[in-house]
């Protein structure tokens, strides 16, 4: 572990301001990496022009540490929801204390929810049952849902058309998958987040020609910090924490592969989750 001294700092070359502000859609900040150094990893966010932070909650516990977060500092907000992960543990006392949740004034989308089918540490049937339940906490709730999908796009798909016109709204965070999965969301007019995941050589880079079919006024950006750290950067991070500060990379990033400038792609990102997330304006 890096000393806090070290991470009160960015290394100069990782400073970088982008002229409009941004939304990170997806931050992990109840992680315990960010226990030790929290205000600091804010005001590097702040320096960073990244200025609201969806702080993913994916259990309970999380869920209440994120709203309880999203309480201390201005422009952070909550997701309150069941990682699919977790889904063995989805039962009814469980459901009724997320519905409670999801009335908090800082919760902004049902989720992290979905199906993970690379890793199963819960069934295909458990998952499943903890997603349509939380699909209709979502109806009941009128929230948007915050998605997590691996190597499910299939049986992912099948269940979004089921509910689609039920639903207010739905983005697929952390888009890791092909263009026929792609399209199949665009077509359901889901939305896409995107992460560092597109700068990693190694399994990122198919993503690269897909930046373009995604329309602007349905593709947002995230960290899924501490996870995730985007592999374009142009100086080592001691450790290998990844934070909001560094989201203008990923921006950049896909900037470049979509051929516009940085500061249009931010622009229309931030927008586009404010509308999505309802955000006040001033954020
Ligand atoms: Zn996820």
């Amino acid at each position: 572990m890096a000393s806090s001294a070290v991470d009160n700092v960015l290394p100069e070359a990782l400073q970088f301001r982008p002229t409009s502000p941004l939304v990170d859609i997806g931050a992990n900040l109840t992680h315990e990496s960010f226990d030790r150094d929290f205000d600091d990893v804010i005001a590097r966010a702040h320096a960073a022009h990244v200025n609201t932070m969806i702080v993913t909650g994916t259990d309970l516990a999380h869920a209440e540490q994120a709203i309880a977060l999203s309480g201390q500092y201005p422009g952070l907000f909550a997701t309150a929801g069941i990682h699919p992960h977790d889904a063995s543990c989805w039962n009814a006392e469980l459901a009724n204390k997320m519905k409670a949740l999801h009335a908090h004034p800082k919760v902004v989308a049902v989720g992290e929810c979905g199906l993970d089918f690379n890793r199963n540490f819960s069934t295909p049937a458990e998952q499943e049952h903890a997603f349509e339940a939380q699909l209709a906490l979502a109806v009941e709730s009128g929230l948007p849902l915050f998605l997590h999908e691996r190597d499910a796009g299939v049986r992912m798909r099948e269940i979004l058309a089921a509910w689609r016109g039920d639903i207010s709204d739905a983005v697929v965070h952390c888009f890791t998958a092909d263009r026929d999965t792609l399209h199949g969301y665009l077509d359901l007019d889901i939305h896409i987040g995107l992460t560092g995941w597109i700068c990693d050589e190694r399994r990122g880079h198919h993503l690269r020609p897909l930046v373009n079919d995604i329309p602007l006024e349905r593709l947002m950006v995230e960290t899924d910090c501490p996870y995730l750290l985007p592999r374009n950067l142009p100086a080592k991070l001691k450790g290998r924490r990844h934070e909001p500060a560094l989201l203008p990379w990923i921006v950049k990033e896909i900037a470049q592969w979509r051929g516009i400038s940085e500061a249009e792609l931010g622009s229309a990102t931030t927008q586009t989750a404010q509308r999505f997330f309802r955000l006040p304006t001033e954020s």
